[in-house]
């Protein structure tokens, strides 16, 4: 804890109480670096103060908040839980760890970092950092995540015990510190490929260390090779205005816009490809002319090949809602008022480019 008091990174979020800020930094933070989480945490909370105003705003304009972040349906959740706390909670979160995780996107380590906190609730918050650490410094050798669950449990609850004992030092007293600290360590110290033992305040208690195990620790489990899909997209323009297609609002990206398009069957040339793909999503027949860009992108269980192609409509037809949410013909310039996910920016940056 004395480590962490004189260590720690100084963030927008640290020392917060206000359950909101501290739920929405924790949200964003997930699977997320903290350097990239920063400007997104001041935007958001510059464009929405409250959980009431994230409530009140359209789904559209929280996903545009989170444009580039990747794992957008953490903002879908953030979004439906803030309208739940707003309707079941006057507009305040519930302060109990089994209160926040009936909440959309309460998970354990959310409500576990909200609870100990923003209300000193004595629960664990285990990430990656906590698994990380607390592997090397009990040498546990199995991936055995309830074993690791029940020893972060109990540190929490009895370094509280202690720390409320012994409020006369100048360490901080709350459970959230004590979970914060852990990360913290695994964050700066404890780092998966190069830990900075010599310089760790747990060296002499490190079971991992003491073996010489620390870069053994802890255990990966075998990565699976991620399948591969090449993807086609369709730039259709016509009178300055381009066809975009808004994702149906649940699954993968849902709700973003994006240039519509697929993924490519077997035996299909990513022409008849993108010709399928407009047809059932959108009642469209095209015609596909010269490629614009290829973007390769790794998402959690696949990769893909997202290619994009000038396209043009065969005769005057206006698009359907058969396999999208909803549909728009928008200027370059008012892309900037759609959330699209990683890829689509850079193919907006590539017709930019040729404008
Ligand atoms: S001594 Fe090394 S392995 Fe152990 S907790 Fe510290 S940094 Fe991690």
């Amino acid at each position: 804890m004395t480590w962490y008091q004189q260590n720690r990174r100084d963030l927008p979020w640290r020392g917060e109480s206000s359950p909101y800020r501290v739920w929405v930094s924790e949200v964003l933070l997930q699977q997320t670096q903290v350097a990239t989480v920063v400007p997104y945490y001041q935007r958001f909370m510059e464009r929405f103060p409250t959980v009431a105003d994230v409530s009140a705003a359209p789904l559209a304009d929280v996903l545009k908040m989170w444009e580039g972040l990747g794992y957008y349906a953490r903002a879908r959740y953030l979004h439906q839980a803030a309208m739940e706390i707003v309707t079941q909670y006057g507009g305040q979160l519930p302060n109990t760890y089994a209160e926040l995780r009936r909440l959309p996107g309460f998970g354990e380590y959310t409500a576990g970092a909200v609870a100990s906190i923003a209300f000193g609730e004595a629960v664990a918050a285990i990430d990656g950092n906590v698994k990380r650490v607390l592997s090397r410094l009990f040498a546990i050798q199995t991936s055995v995540t309830r074993q690791l669950k029940q020893i972060a449990r109990e540190l929490v609850e009895q370094a509280s015990c202690l720390l409320s004992l012994d409020r006369q030092d100048a360490c901080p007293t709350s459970p959230g510190d004590w979970n914060q600290a852990l990360i913290e360590l695994g964050a700066l110290v404890c780092l998966p490929k190069t830990p900075r033992c010599a310089t760790c305040p747990l060296n002499e208690l490190c079971q991992a260390h003491q073996q010489g195990l620390e870069h053994v620790l802890p255990l990966k489990p075998v990565k699976k090779k991620l399948p591969h899909y090449d993807v086609s997209a369709a730039v259709i323009c016509q009178a300055g205005q381009y066809l975009i297609a808004q994702r149906p609002l649940k699954g993968m990206l849902g709700g973003l816009w994006e240039f519509p398009g697929g993924k490519q069957e077997s035996g299909e040339t990513l022409s008849e490809c993108l010709q399928r793909e407009i047809r059932e999503e959108l009642g469209l027949t095209i015609e596909v002319e010269q490629p614009i860009i290829s973007i390769k992108h790794s998402y959690t269980h696949f990769k893909i090949t997202l290619h994009a192609f000038y396209c043009h409509l065969t005769e005057p037809q206006t698009p359907q809602t058969l396999q999208v949410a909803d549909w728009q013909w928008v200027t370059l310039a008012d892309m900037a008022n759609f959330a699209f996910p990683r890829t689509d920016l850079k193919i907006i940056a590539a017709l930019q480019q040729r404008d």
